[in-house]
């Protein structure tokens, strides 16, 4: 089986987007591949966060990946700061790259322009932390949203290099599009995606909002003043709610335009609401139960933070070798 790495920051509450666009996907993703998991907090850091806030998020974001349908026995789950070797393998990768790669990287600038009291030398070097990340495993394919496409390419760029200079060191990883890759956009500047460290909570929908928050972002979300349900140009926040309602029933888009014709906006967005509150009642629902059971939870992370050292310390240990260090 081919192997596949994706991580999720437990950077706020995940949303509709990174539930449509990525969580989906990784559960469909678990029959077919060797499945490899991260609730990448090493990367939560590049941006400043509250202890507890993390502490808290961190836990929640694994239970959500629970709740979703990520099974841990099928797939190697884990808390990337549980396991020493990816900021081992970060370090050294970040010998191998250079400064005006990393200084080429947009995800960087804009980071660093929106957090410009904050810009510290990880936000710089978070693509070889993700490098390490993949490469540790051998992974085959990477899912990336477009969001991720050039660091997934400087992955490729690192891994190639080191293999020319020690051969044969590590997999090239090759991005992964996902079939029915649903690009959720903001629900108040639907130009720009869905994002859960946006600070608008009108933006976006989180996978735990309560319904009668959901049935409201979904009213109050922007359109346009054509009053008609079909997709087009110049109506994005329509061709969104389009998609979405279209992703969370299984219908295609043009079913969807069908079923709405000579309907206003004000039936469209009350059916989408519902249909998003009744996709994401059961993950909630199995969310708390997770929650419910801390020591459950506390198992499953330590068992695969264990299992993840296991396989990655295979790979660090070859290029420790391989670079010269003595083994230990
Ligand atoms: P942040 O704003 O902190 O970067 P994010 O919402 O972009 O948060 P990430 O943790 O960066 O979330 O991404 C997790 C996964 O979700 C990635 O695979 C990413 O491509 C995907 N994803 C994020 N936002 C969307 C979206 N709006 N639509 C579809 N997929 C998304
Ligand atoms: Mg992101």
């Amino acid at each position: 089986k081919k192997i596949i790495f994706s991580g999720v920051q437990p950077s706020g509450q995940l949303t509709l987007g990174n539930y449509l666009g990525a969580l989906k996907n990784w559960v469909d993703l678990q029959d077919d591949y060797r499945c490899i998991y991260s609730v990448v907090d090493l990367h939560a850091i590049t941006v400043r966060q509250e202890p507890a806030k993390l502490r808290r998020q961190i836990l929640e974001t694994y239970a959500l990946l629970l709740a979703c349908g990520v099974d841990p026995q099928k797939s190697l789950l884990f808390i990337q700061s549980q396991v020493s070797t990816h900021a081992e393998l970060a370090w050294i990768l970040n010998c191998y790259t250079q400064f005006g790669e990393l200084s080429r990287m947009t995800q960087f600038k804009d980071k660093s322009a929106r957090h410009a009291d904050n810009v510290n030398a990880g936000l710089f070097t978070y693509p070889s932390l993700m490098a390490a990340d993949i490469l540790l495993y051998q992974a085959d394919l990477v899912p990336v949203g477009a969001d991720q496409k050039q660091h997934l390419e400087l992955s490729r760029d690192i891994a190639t290099r080191m293999n020319g200079l020690y051969n044969n060191v590590f997999t090239v990883p090759e991005p992964y599009i996902p079939k029915a890759g649903a690009r959720v956009m903001s629900l108040q500047d639907p130009t720009k995606k869905m994002s859960k460290s946006d600070e608008n909570v009108n933006a976006y929908v989180a996978i735990l909002d309560k319904p009668d928050d959901i049935m409201r972002k979904f009213k109050r979300a922007v359109t346009d003043s054509e009053a008609k349900v079909c997709r087009g140009e110049g109506k994005d926040g329509v061709n969104n709610l389009i998609g979405i309602y279209a992703a969370v029933t299984g219908k295609t888009e043009e079913q969807v335009e069908a079923e709405f014709e000579g309907k206003g906006y004000g039936d469209f967005k009350a059916a989408v609401g519902e249909a998003v509150v009744e996709t994401l009642r059961p993950v909630r629902e199995k969310f708390e139960q997770y929650m419910g059971d801390k020591a459950f939870l506390e198992q499953c992370y330590r068992e695969g933070a264990e299992k993840a050292y296991a396989v990655s310390r295979r790979t660090l240990g070859k290029v420790q070798r391989k670079i010269g260090f003595l083994s230990r």
